[in-house]
């Protein structure tokens, strides 16, 4: 074991704070990565909060992780050192049941090793990437196109799988009419990769406060959510619908935006459940679903995807004494779109 920097929570209540925490040492097919840049995500601070159950502290979070390969494993073929790489939100799985075989490993029957807070294969609770060094499996370490900017590119690990693979699944391309509910980090993401896909895209906002950013990424229309009248503009309009809010959204009124066969998907974690009224579903025979991340596969799929099509996350870079007020303004729905955190920052 050695130690590295590192910000941590101690518990749901107190501030992150510096710290140092244990990484492994570099097993056969491990890759050691020294990281550069750090997302902050909202499921970082429903974790941190306690918001999904309870959680062992001191826990540092953090799964848009993007870094060089300082050292591999005498095993490792996959990475070698100086590549430029990336890590989401599972470091590990199964890999033998019927969804790891099928390139599904973030619905691993046996449950995928997430990146942080999570108990890993040697019993160890899982440390996310808001520190210096993370040593991950070569399997679960993705290459990260060097024509993405390299402070810009960690929301892709998360934020941009978890809508890519949702748009890729219900076919979001041309002649698709496609809404995207809440325009935070996962949201710009699905704004600009619909947009990329060749969907007709339709931001659904609190407000009007970020239309022409939400114009600028592509999107023909903007509504506010706040005003009434979007949701008599709009009933039986869209094929697909991603919600991305945080927290509860009233169900009866999104899923009347559905036209005939349209899906609602939620990505969108709020702790408490989602009250689905059935007759809602009944008219225009509508479904209602849920999607997590996406595979490793899939995850590279998308970073290349977005290397060719020149999709870049828009971001806010903040140092490591910063990420107590980034999370603050995330609450705020104040952040356009990513916090990230310069990990040279925590090396001092
Ligand atoms: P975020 O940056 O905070 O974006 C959420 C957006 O939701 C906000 O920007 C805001 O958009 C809207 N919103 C927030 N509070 C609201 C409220 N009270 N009423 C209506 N709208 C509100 O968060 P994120 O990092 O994108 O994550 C979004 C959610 O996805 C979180 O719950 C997170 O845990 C979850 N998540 C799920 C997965 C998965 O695999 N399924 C992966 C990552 C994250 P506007 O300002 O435009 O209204
Ligand atoms: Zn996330
Ligand atoms: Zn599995």
């Amino acid at each position: 074991m050695f130690s590295v920097n590192a910000i941590a929570a101690t518990s749901a209540t107190e501030p992150l704070a510096r710290t140092t925490i244990e990484r492994r040492e570099v097993g056969p097919r491990d890759v050691l990565i020294e990281i550069r840049y750090a997302g902050i995500c909202h499921s970082d601070i429903h974790t941190v909060r306690g918001e999904w159950g309870e959680v062992a502290y001191p826990l540092t979070v953090g799964h848009e992780i993007v870094g060089e390969v300082t050292e591999v494993g005498a095993e490792v073929t996959k990475h070698a050192v100086g590549d430029r790489v990336g890590v989401g939100c599972m470091v590990n799985s199964c890999r033998e049941c019927d969804n790891c075989r099928a390139g599904q490993e973030q619905y691993c029957l046996d449950g995928a090793t997430g990146t942080y807070a999570a108990v890993d294969r040697d019993g160890t609770i899982t440390q996310g990437g808001y520190s210096t060094h993370v040593v991950v499996d070569q399997d679960f370490v993705l290459r990260v196109p060097e024509s993405i900017p390299y402070e810009a590119a960690a929301p892709l690990l998360c934020a941009g799988i978890t809508t890519y693979s949702p748009l890729a699944h219900w076919n979001a391309g041309p002649g698709k009419k496609v809404a995207v509910v809440g325009m935070g980090g996962l949201g710009h993401m699905a704004v600009k990769i619909a947009v990329a896909m060749g969907a007709d895209v339709t931001v659904l906002s609190q407000t009007l406060g970020k239309k022409d950013d939400g114009l600028a990424f592509g999107a023909s229309d903007y509504y506010a959510t706040g005003d009434p009248a979007t949701f008599e503009a709009l009933r039986n309009s869209f094929d697909l619908i991603i919600n991305t809010v945080s927290v509860p959204i009233d169900m009866a009124a999104y899923l009347g935006l559905l036209r005939l066969d349209g899906t609602l998907v939620s990505v969108g974690a709020p702790p408490e459940p989602l009250a689905v009224p059935v007759f809602s579903l009944f008219n225009n025979r509508r479904s209602f679903a849920g999607s997590s991340i996406g595979g490793i596969g899939e995850t590279q799929e998308m970073l290349d995807f977005c290397a060719e099509r020149g999709i870049v996350p828009q971001v806010e870079l903040i140092g490591a004494d910063e990420v107590n007020d980034a999370y603050e303004r995330v609450l705020k729905s104040d952040v356009r779109y990513r916090f990230v955190i310069d990990v040279a920052t925590l090396r001092r």
